[in-house]
């Protein structure tokens, strides 16, 4: 079977249920015999709150223990363990520097609620922070706040209404282009806007007519993501900004995708009024899963005013905090922020300055037009031109041999490889969205291309190892809609 020539072996899992392993009596230590005088537990608790017994409690060793969470820790695939393309979550690598400057103790142990006078290097890294991101992103001040890419949308659309309001009118609607990611339409709803969709042209971005079309003074603004989840730079961007403004509209870019362009270009010149940011994607921090993130606002001088309180101020040389604000929005988030990756965040600027974030950026969209030349005519490319930092292809190719993207997403775990993005972005059918990142090595997407091409050739000789994929995995085809409608997540010992 190709499977095991091509790619790495798979992934081999199986381990029972903690509660199916030991047998009654084992213990997981072993101590001498207490020359302490014993306090039997029903003097300090009464017992009747006692018990003599849990059922199917398991009774296992220490080595038990240790080597059953050891193994499932490693079902856990992620990115130290292998190639992770799934297309607009940027699963780069995460240096370890990262980390330990995360956990040196003066920044683990800080507690919020420490005074200013004992919190003077906390606030300068996220004063310092502020400046770079400000700097890198062509904008005037920063919003460390908001927990992820999603909660940094909603809070740029809450300024850009508070704005409005300010002026008198928060105005009704907010244009959404269709190749925009689906935060987008979800956080201006939150906001109390009415979306208006904008279809994209044929090149794969927005065509300003299509703007100017519904463009009207009861719109707020525009929300684009750049480059879009077709991995395309929207390159009309500055005349759709013009258009907009023209109108009292403001411009908001969706940036998690701002590692296609980091040190290379800057929102700020664009056009755009107010962009998020997610650290966790472009500036690196483990993330996924729901882990942590920090979606920082960026925003020009004239949203100043309603930034989320306290903001971090330098007064000489002190760093202080700034709850006074008439104007602002509020707290989005307790405290700062999210202290942790905005460490990481900064720790890689630092590492990395100016000339490495460049390279970072232009490395990242090298590795995905290279994964999209090598796969191009392998697989089908709805949008033939050059990308950014990831490609977008689909099942075209496949579809008439009966393999659909679903079973070509299956089939690379048999190789060893995280699937891609699939079915998305909506606008391209059976969407296969591959994003590389700049921290992969030519031999890993040689290995990710090869595995690809040997998929499309087991679809074109009938299909059926792909169509019954995984092979290698401990469950193969999970019934997707069920295990997210009715999670059994409980064991219960058998009665
Ligand atoms: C990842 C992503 C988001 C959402 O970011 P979260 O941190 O997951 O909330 C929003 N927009 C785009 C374009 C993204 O890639």
């Amino acid at each position: 079977m190709s499977g095991e020539t091509v790619g790495t072996r798979g992934l081999v899992l199986n381990e029972p249920l903690i509660f199916e392993q030991g047998s009654p009596g084992r213990v997981g230590y072993s101590l001498p015999t207490s020359d302490v005088r014993e306090v039997k537990p029903d003097r300090l608790i009464p017992k009747k709150l006692l018990r003599d017994d849990i059922p199917g409690f398991p009774e296992v060793s220490e080595v038990d223990v240790v080597r059953h969470f050891t193994r499932m820790s490693q079902w856990n695939y992620g990115i130290d363990l292998g190639f992770y393309p799934l297309g607009s979550c940027t699963m780069k690598y995460n240096p370890r520097l990262n980390e330990d400057m995360a956990r040196l103790p003066g920044f683990a142990r800080a507690h919020p609620y420490q005074p200013e006078e004992a919190s003077q290097g906390a606030l300068q890294l996220l004063w310092e922070l502020e400046q770079y991101l400000a700097e890198i992103c062509g904008m005037d001040r920063v919003s460390l706040q908001p927990s992820a890419g999603a909660h940094g949308e909603l809070t740029g659309i809450m300024l850009v209404r508070a704005y409005h309001t300010s002026r008198g009118n928060p105005r009704k609607k907010i244009l959404i282009p269709d190749s925009a990611h689906g935060t987008n339409p979800a956080s201006s709803a939150v906001c109390g806007y009415q979306i208006v969709p904008v279809k994209s042209g044929p090149r794969g971005v927005v065509e300003p007519q299509a703007v100017a079309e519904v463009m009207d003074d009861e719109v707020a603004g525009i929300m684009v993501t750049n480059p879009n989840t077709l991995g395309i730079f929207e390159d009309h961007i500055v005349e759709i900004a013009k258009i907009v403004h023209g109108k009292g509209g403001q411009v908001y870019c969706d940036g998690a995708n701002l590692n296609a362009f980091v040190g290379i270009a800057r929102p700020g010149d664009m056009g755009i009024d107010v962009i998020q940011l997610n650290v966790h994607k472009t500036f690196s921090t483990p993330h996924g899963g729901g882990g942590p993130g920090a979606g920082p606002v960026a925003m020009k001088r004239h949203l100043g005013p309603f930034m989320p309180v306290p903001t971090v101020e330098k007064k000489g040389k002190e760093f202080t905090l700034n709850y006074k604000l008439p104007k602002s929005i509020g707290k989005v988030r307790s405290f700062y922020g999210s202290f942790g990756v905005l460490v990481r965040a900064y720790t890689y600027i630092r590492t990395l300055g100016p000339t490495g974030l460049r390279r970072a950026a232009e490395v990242a969209v090298i590795n995905a037009n290279y994964i999209l030349n090598q796969l191009k005519g392998t697989y089908h490319l709805p949008y033939d031109r050059f990308c950014k930092h990831e490609c977008v292809f689909d099942d075209a190719l496949q579809v008439p041999d009966n393999v659909k993207t679903l079973d070509i997403a299956k089939r690379l775990m048999d190789y060893g490889f995280h699937p891609p993005t699939i079915y998305f972005p909506l606008i391209v059918h059976g969407a296969l969205m591959i994003e590389p990142t700049e921290t992969e090595s030519k031999e890993t997407l040689d290995q990710f291309i090869a595995a690809m091409k040997a998929i499309a050739k087991e679809a074109k000789e009938g299909g059926d190892v792909v169509r019954a994929a995984p092979h290698n995995p401990r469950v193969s085809r999970m019934d997707e809609t069920r295990a997210a409608r009715q999670p059994n997540l409980r064991w219960r010992p058998k009665a």
